[in-house]
């Protein structure tokens, strides 16, 4: 270092020292995960300095340390050095857990027009980013306290709140929500608002600096992950300590075509009912038969039904085999929820898409196209429907550039094979590139 370089302020070293600290708790408690830990980027930010002495003060917004899913690890010098290393090491674990299990892009959460979230932007979320992200914690918890490691004063603790165990933040939504009310009339908070970054919920925060460059890839991440599950299964047969919520990630993680068909069925249902949560009770289709009364608009006062476009590669690289089976598996599970017959409009897509298709059932769609690949313009096509979507499901074999911001439908992917990649924003659901023909439930046509 030179005497004239640009000198980085004193906290730092103490800061870094103290990250330096805590991944190694962190790796030591949790071998199975010190790949995951060690790809962690710390990324300090500009700390508020005590005007009489100078140090950096905690900032308790800080305090999760949050994450973006860059695997970018935001560290608020105050918060940092007034954090016990064992507490910063727990967080980073719990980190992990967010990143690993694709929280943000199983996220509920869209925001508002012109609405900023997190602690920087000193905008408090709302309710259901703060539910999403208590339900999230719940799924994450569970497995550390499974493993003794328990989290620090104020966070949720499944087994504290007499909650079940095992159960994914979808489930623990609800949940929470019942818990919370019935607290909130003892005047008493479930646990305290803790905001862990827009690796819980993908919107991206204020001080994440307009997501310029730093940390993982999506491929980067691709292969990390491979690399932490093939590390658990070594860990596995080498008969070392990996706790059950970790053997059945990396289990999944490592071969997808594993239960495919019921981990399809789960994503499409919780889309589904994601998006049929919002949409409730709404004013969004009035009912026509409004006579004399012009005035009044009866709200539909019945569970809606999201409005579902499918994107389908029609690409030369995915055989229509592959996309026919398919097809009649989303199908299926749109008609188990949805009901039989309901219009479906769909696009097939190559670099570009061709015109849209209305049938009852999405076998019915007829396959076109064949060239490259762009599904870009198929989400496109799709987002561009009136009335538009409120889920739309692609599938494809993830060859293709995706739309860099997320669109204002939720996205379910269907990915086909092992290669290929889906965005962030997206829910995905790996389908093994030679699909068994479906044998249909009872009572199907
Ligand atoms: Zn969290």
């Amino acid at each position: 270092m030179t005497a004239d370089g640009p000198r980085a302020p004193a906290y730092e070293e103490a800061v870094r020292a103290r990250i330096a600290a805590a991944r190694l708790w962190a790796a030591h408690r949790a071998p199975y995960l010190a790949s995951a830990v060690f790809a962690l980027n710390p990324v300090i930010l500009e700390p508020a300095l005590d005007e009489d002495t100078g140090a950096p003060v905690a900032d308790p917004q800080f305090r999760a340390f949050p994450a973006d899913t860059r695997w970018n690890l935001y560290v608020e010098p105050g918060t940092a050095l007034a954090t016990p290393v064992e507490e910063a090491g727990w967080w980073m674990l719990h980190q992990v857990g967010h990143l690993v299990r694709g929280h943000a892009a199983r996220s509920p959460v869209r925001p508002a027009p012109g609405q900023e979230v997190g602690p920087a932007a000193g905008v408090v979320r709302d309710e259901e980013a703060h539910r999403w992200n208590q339900a999230a914690d719940a799924e994450i918890n569970d497995d550390l306290e499974a493993e003794d490691l328990r989290g620090p004063a104020g966070v949720v603790s499944p087994a504290e709140l007499g909650l079940p165990a095992n159960r994914t933040a979808e489930e623990y939504v609800p949940m929470i929500d019942v818990l919370a009310q019935a607290m909130d009339r003892g005047g008493r908070a479930l646990a305290e608002a803790i905001d862990c970054g827009s690796a819980v919920d993908g919107q991206e925060r204020t001080y994440e600096g307009g997501g310029c460059g730093e940390g993982l890839t999506q491929l980067d991440r691709e292969l990390l992950e491979r690399s932490i599950a093939a590390g658990i299964q070594d860990r596995i047969s080498a008969r070392s300590e990996v706790p059950s919520g970790w053997r059945r990630w990396a289990e999944e993680r490592v071969r997808p075509s594993v239960n495919w068909r019921a981990r399809l069925g789960a994503t499409v249902r919780r889309g589904l009912s994601t998006v049929a949560g919002q949409v409730d009770f709404s004013y969004r289709r009035p009912s026509r038969r409004v006579g004399a009364y012009t005035d009044i608009v009866p709200p539909s006062m019945v569970r809606a039904v999201p409005d579902t476009v499918l994107v389908i590669d029609t690409s030369g690289s995915v055989t229509r085999d592959v996309l026919s089976r398919l097809l009649a598996e989303v199908s299926g599970i749109i008609e188990s929820v949805a009901g039989p017959h309901r219009r479906l409009r769909a696009f097939c897509c190559d670099v570009r898409p061709y015109p849209v298709q209305v049938v009852r059932r999405a076998s019915d769609i007829e396959l076109a196209g064949g060239g490259g690949t762009d599904m870009r313009a198929g989400i496109a096509a799709a987002m561009a429907l009136r009335p538009r979507p409120d889920l739309v499901i692609v599938l494809t074999d993830g060859e293709t550039p995706w739309p860099e911001q997320r669109p204002a439908a939720h996205v379910v992917v269907c990915l086909i094979g092992d290669g290929g990649h889906a965005p962030d924003w997206a829910s995905v659901a790996r389908i093994p590139a030679d699909v068994p023909p479906r044998v249909p439930a009872k009572g199907e046509s």
